[in-house]
């Protein structure tokens, strides 16, 4: 961990570089002006860069060091890439229980381990494949695609220390704040000066260590104790709440608990981090309740903060949230006119697919079109074995909101779909107003959840009833399939 830390606004320390616009100057006569000027490129603002310069603006993207983004770069297609890797991994282990085996019946595959080369080679090429496409993109969609660290020096107006040396001055007739997150680092008594992991340090893939204890168990931490723990770290894996994915369904949480378990991971709930030591290699982590865990390597999984800091947004007149993040109406418009802000620097919920669809939201403003963020459905995917998939409320969210609801779940081994694949754990489990009929949320346990969790989506976007999705026709046997079943299970009223 190389980063210096901060305190941000909700009290935590953050691996987001510290404040260095103290005393900046710009000389303001060198200023170029431009139709739009992105700050980030992450997916909301490459999105939007390419588009508009495609569309003949004169379009600046300032990024200082991640072409094509987070995701790209040290987030989704990385860890997916390496889940991949871990599910084959998985699979080859227990392929004589599919009749496959080794020529004279060895049963050498169940002991398949993973090769650290050749993983960081998969994952390297991969991500280095999509960076490069993105160095071509830019500079072909017209846009001047500048490598450096932008700081407002005015409003519409940033300095950009350029990564080759020298400053540019750009001032956007439309400006895009699309600066992302990085890992969040809790106050912890001690974390600062033990040599912990983020998730970005162990994509790296410099070491598999023997022992790892992850804290936090949300979606990033449950993805990376299941991939880690199939490479074969041994897992302690300790989350602060009553269960770990604290958005999902009691239930549902429990599903992904014991699978993890059954791999052999070590999963400890109520556990409130206190304190962090280490010695002679071994890190231990105290909760407040006395118990405490060691590894050899400890990794951070608990949140992102909006990377603001480097940006002195006072100059700019753009205000923050009090969480951090920059503050945002529906059409992602900050409190100053004419600069924007997308993804997960606006606060945003974290993922890809909602900083795309923030681009969409600005590329019809932009085409002076009608678009908000208001109300828009989000589905989302924990990317562990059995798959979970949610869209909508959950039952607990539809309970808490005092919605009428009637809820049909079935588990996953009534899908004849799950039992060809032998993946049967896990369960469908949708919601429905009671009053409307009409779908109000779903969360799909099992493989290919995350595909199959689209299909409710679209029942939902297009105002379908609960029977219309009961008695649509689905392949057989798909694990889409699950749908017809599950509602056929609706509970009468
Ligand atoms: C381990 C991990 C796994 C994830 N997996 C998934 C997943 O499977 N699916 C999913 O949907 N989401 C996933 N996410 C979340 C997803 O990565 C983020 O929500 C998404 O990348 C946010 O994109 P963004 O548009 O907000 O900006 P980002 O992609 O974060 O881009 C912001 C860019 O701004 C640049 N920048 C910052 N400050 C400056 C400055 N002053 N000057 C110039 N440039 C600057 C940064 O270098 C960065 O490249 C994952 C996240 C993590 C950490």
């Amino acid at each position: 961990m190389a980063a210096e830390n901060h305190t941000c606004a909700c009290g935590c320390k953050s691996t987001e570089d510290t404040d260095a616009t103290a005393g900046l100057q710009a000389d303001l006569s060198t200023v170029e002006d431009v139709d739009l000027l992105v700050v980030g490129g992450g997916k909301a603002g490459k999105s939007l860069a390419m588009l508009r310069a495609k569309k003949g603006d004169r379009v600046v993207m300032v990024e200082r060091d991640k072409v094509g983004g987070t995701c790209i770069n040290v987030a989704c297609i990385p860890t997916k890439t390496l889940v991949t890797s871990a599910r084959v991994l998985e699979t080859v282990r227990k392929s004589a229980s599919y009749g496959a085996s080794l020529p004279g019946g060895s049963d050498e595959l169940s002991k398949a381990v993973v090769s650290l080369e050749a993983l960081r080679a998969r994952k390297e090429k991969i991500v280095g494949a999509m960076v490069g496409a993105h160095e071509k993109m830019f500079p072909a969609s017209g846009m001047d695609f500048v490598k450096g660290t932008a700081t407002f020096v005015a409003p519409k107006t940033v300095s950009i220390a350029l990564n080759d040396g020298g400053t540019r001055v750009i001032r956007g007739a439309k400006v895009l704040i699309n600066t992302g997150t990085t890992p969040a680092v809790p106050p912890i008594d001690g974390l600062k000066d033990v040599d912990f992991w983020t998730s970005e340090d162990l994509l790296r893939l410099t070491e598999l260590p023997k022992d790892m204890v992850i804290l936090g168990g949300g979606v990033i931490g449950v993805e990376m104790a299941s991939m880690m723990s199939s490479f074969g770290v041994s897992i302690t894996l300790v989350d602060g709440g009553e269960h770990i994915l604290a958005r999902e369904d009691a239930d549902a949480a429990d599903v992904i608990r014991e699978s993890l378990e059954a791999q052999g991971v070590t999963v400890l709930n109520d556990f409130r981090a206190a304190s962090v030591s280490s010695d002679n290699g071994t890190i231990t982590v105290k909760a407040d309740d006395g118990r405490e865990v060691a590894g050899e390597r400890l990794l951070v999984a608990l949140g992102r903060t909006p990377v603001t800091k480097n940006l002195n947004l006072e100059a700019a007149g753009v205000e923050l949230t009090d969480r951090g993040f920059v503050k945002v109406d529906d059409r992602l418009q900050t409190t100053a006119e004419g600069v924007y802000s997308a993804g997960d620097v606006a606060g945003s919920p974290q993922f890809t697919h909602v900083s795309w669809n923030d681009f969409r939201v600005l590329r019809d403003l932009f085409d002076g079109k009608d678009a908000s963020t208001k109300d828009r459905l989000i589905p989302w995917t924990v990317f562990v074995t059995p798959e979970l998939g949610r869209v909508g409320m959950s039952e607990t969210e539809a309970r808490e909101a005092g919605k009428n609801i009637r809820v049909a779940k079935v588990p996953t081994a009534n899908v004849p779909r799950a039992k060809t694949l032998g993946e049967t754990d896990g369960f469908f489990k949708i919601v429905v107003d009671a009053d409307t009929d009409k779908i109000l949320g779903a969360t799909i346990i099992g493989s290919e959840a995350g595909e199959v969790i689209t299909s409710v989506q679209m029942a939902m976007l297009g105002g379908l009833t609960w029977q219309q999705v009961r008695d649509a026709v689905i392949a057989h046997p798909t694990m889409s399939e699950g749908l017809n079943i599950v509602l056929d299970a609706m509970p009468a009223k």
